[in-house]
């Protein structure tokens, strides 16, 4: 068994037979993958708080034969999320990112853009970053990064650019315009476009230059998780412990 090692972010644990912990990790190298980390139940165990939700590590596993599973033999904590997750609010939406990033990601699957972006909001997170901001520019990236990001600038029927309002489409791959729209339900008021293009041009670190109340955050959350719905075709278990 060749001794295999990554960068990597715990996205999270369960507690696994008497005295292990079966650990979910998103790694820069190879993507998503779960393995078991023998022993991390025991008092004074090798991988001290290294398999805290968040931490950024560097993981040495060995890889089974027609197993799912990898075995962890260790952990080093490279950046800890402690100072984060002490945050209930923040600990809510980083499980909120954590079951996204599960849910949609394929086992084993290289995904350095997504690995990357986690790694941004966590270090902005660090910076005291406002969380709705973080959410919003997460899911917005999230969207576009998995290719179901549609376009809010164009009419998907019309084709005439958006110049007030526009409503989601019922498959949730383009907007409407006034004109075009049958079924309103979801709208993108026009007052939301300098969010989109603000989350679009800048770093997560950048402070929002906008003047942004926190129901307009939480009118573009409701546009981007009904898209993230949509295509999962269920809501996120974490989503309704997010109170922005
Ligand atoms: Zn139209």
């Amino acid at each position: 068994m060749p001794l295999d090692q990554s960068e990597a972010i715990i996205l999270r644990t369960q507690n696994f037979a008497e005295q292990d912990k079966l650990v979910v990790f998103f790694s820069r190298e190879k993507g998503l993958v779960r393995g078991i980390a023998k022993g991390a139940r025991k008092f004074n165990n090798r991988f001290g708080s290294s398999l805290e939700p968040f931490s950024v590590v560097r993981i040495f596993y060995y890889e089974k034969e027609r197993h799912d599973l990898v075995t962890i033999s260790n952990c080093d904590l490279l950046e800890s999320a402690f100072d984060i997750c002490r945050d209930p609010r923040a600990a809510c939406l980083f499980s909120y990112l954590a079951e996204l990033t599960e849910k949609f990601s394929p086992y084993r699957a290289v995904e350095e853009k997504l690995y990357r972006l986690l790694l941004s909001l966590i270090r902005a997170a660090h910076g005291g970053q406002q969380l709705p901001y973080l959410a919003r520019y997460f899911e917005y990236w999230f969207l576009k990064i998995n290719g179901i990001l549609p376009d809010f600038r164009v009419c998907q029927k019309c084709r005439q650019p958006i110049k007030n309002s526009a409503w989601l489409e019922p498959h949730k791959d383009g907007v409407l315009c006034p004109k075009c729209a049958q079924e309103k339900k979801i709208e993108i008021r026009p007052d939301l476009a300098p969010a989109i293009d603000w989350i679009k041009k800048n770093p997560p670190e950048a402070a929002p230059g906008l003047e942004f109340r926190a129901e307009d955050w939480k009118q573009l959350g409701r546009v981007f998780q009904s898209i993230i719905i949509y295509h999962l075709e269920e809501t996120p278990r974490t989503l309704s412990q997010l109170d922005f």
